[in-house]
């Protein structure tokens, strides 16, 4: 089959690989029809991985696809063949007591105890879905079913960022009538934006340095800031008595942007990191959060928890996942979107590949 295959930093290339087999009786092989290129795709483009058997060159990359299950494993229950589905970006079990706490980014089993990778497209283990298809363990645990008022693209972003915009509003309580910032305009940043307001925002300040992405914040309804223009913070503690938000969404995976938020956001605020931060080690004015009693939560998305309360949000027309798209690209054109991508060449947003 034709994938995006990792051949070391700055060099992806759209290739044949062997056709995924079932693995497991647990497992489901999935035909792809849509699949996006993330931000945390092009930590792979930009950084490539430590050398090891499991990242070797060769693998098909991407974490977020969609399609139609082509084959089961016998003791998959709740798939058979023909059924359109969405797979969650983190592979759990299901059954172990990190999956069954709901944090399936933590599933013992998957990441054998804390040590492996457990999200699509990072290695020979698990290879990703920029690909025409896919093998998904643990099938009842990682996909689900697309119904038929819903579009793929309406769909597609539900195996990660909605979600991840979704925890973000989730992690930093976003209540009826709040104010609340957010670092980063880009396609999780956005969804944070949309899901801020759906939790009641009164207010939603986003935060960005690109003007072209501002604007279409603004657009969607947002106050908006430019740090490099405007003073940040004295535009905030201005517009909320001298208090800050409400809660703070960061949206960008900088460690100075945690810095950041605990200045913009009020006494017994609420900070969320949703944005991954690489950094091995980051400096954080913990005086600040322990005086202002701010607190601050992150994690990994387990988009096992939120998908089912956002299928029904998109199909009542609350949420427009598709309003993020600017780039629509055959697979076999993949390579160049990572390029658009990284480059925020052509006032890119978001990628989608169209398999
Ligand atoms: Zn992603
Ligand atoms: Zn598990």
């Amino acid at each position: 089959m034709k994938a995006i295959l990792y051949h070391g930093k700055h060099d992806f290339r759209v290739g044949d690989t062997n056709d995924p087999k079932l693995a497991a009786e647990t497992d489901a092989i999935v035909r792809i029809s849509r699949a996006a290129i993330c931000g945390s795709d092009l930590h792979l483009w930009h950084g490539g991985l430590p050398e090891s058997p499991n990242t070797r060159p060769g693998f098909a990359v991407g974490h977020e696809f969609l399609g139609v299950v082509e084959e089961v494993g016998s003791a998959v229950r709740r798939f058979r063949k023909g059924d359109r589905v969405l797979a969650s970006c983190t592979v759990g079990c299901g059954a172990c007591v990190a999956c069954r706490r709901g944090v399936y980014s933590g599933c013992v089993v998957m990441t054998q105890g804390g040590g492996a990778g457990n999200i699509f497209g990072f290695g020979h283990a698990l290879p990703g879905g920029q690909a025409e298809a896919a093998r998904v363990p643990f099938a009842d645990a990682n996909l689900f079913e697309v119904p038929d008022s819903i579009t793929d693209e309406q769909a597609l972003f539900l195996t990660d960022i909605l979600p991840t915009g979704y925890m973000g509003a989730e992690l930093a309580e976003v209540s009826p009538g709040d104010t609340v910032v957010v670092f980063g305009c880009g396609p999780v940043g956005t969804f944070a934006q949309m899901c801020a307001r759906l939790c009641g925002a009164a207010r939603v300040i986003a935060v960005d340095p690109d003007e072209q992405r501002l604007e279409r914040a603004r657009q969607s309804g947002c106050e908006i800031v430019n740090p490099t223009k405007t003073n940040l913070v004295e535009y905030v503690l201005g517009r909320t008595g001298g208090l800050g938000a409400d809660a703070t969404i960061e949206a960008v995976g900088r460690g100075e942007l945690i810095t950041q938020s605990a200045l913009v956001t009020r006494a017994g605020g609420r900070v969320a990191v949703i944005g991954v931060v690489a950094e091995p080690m980051v400096q954080l004015p913990w005086i600040l959060f322990f005086m202002k009693n701010i607190s601050l939560r992150t994690g990994l998305v387990n988009p096992q928890v939120h998908v089912p309360r956002l299928i029904p949000l998109i199909e009542a027309g609350r949420l427009d996942p598709t309003c993020i798209i600017t780039h629509r690209l055959p697979l076999s054109e993949g390579v160049h979107g990572y390029e658009i991508f990284a480059g925020h060449q052509e006032n890119v947003l978001k990628v989608v590949l169209e398999v």
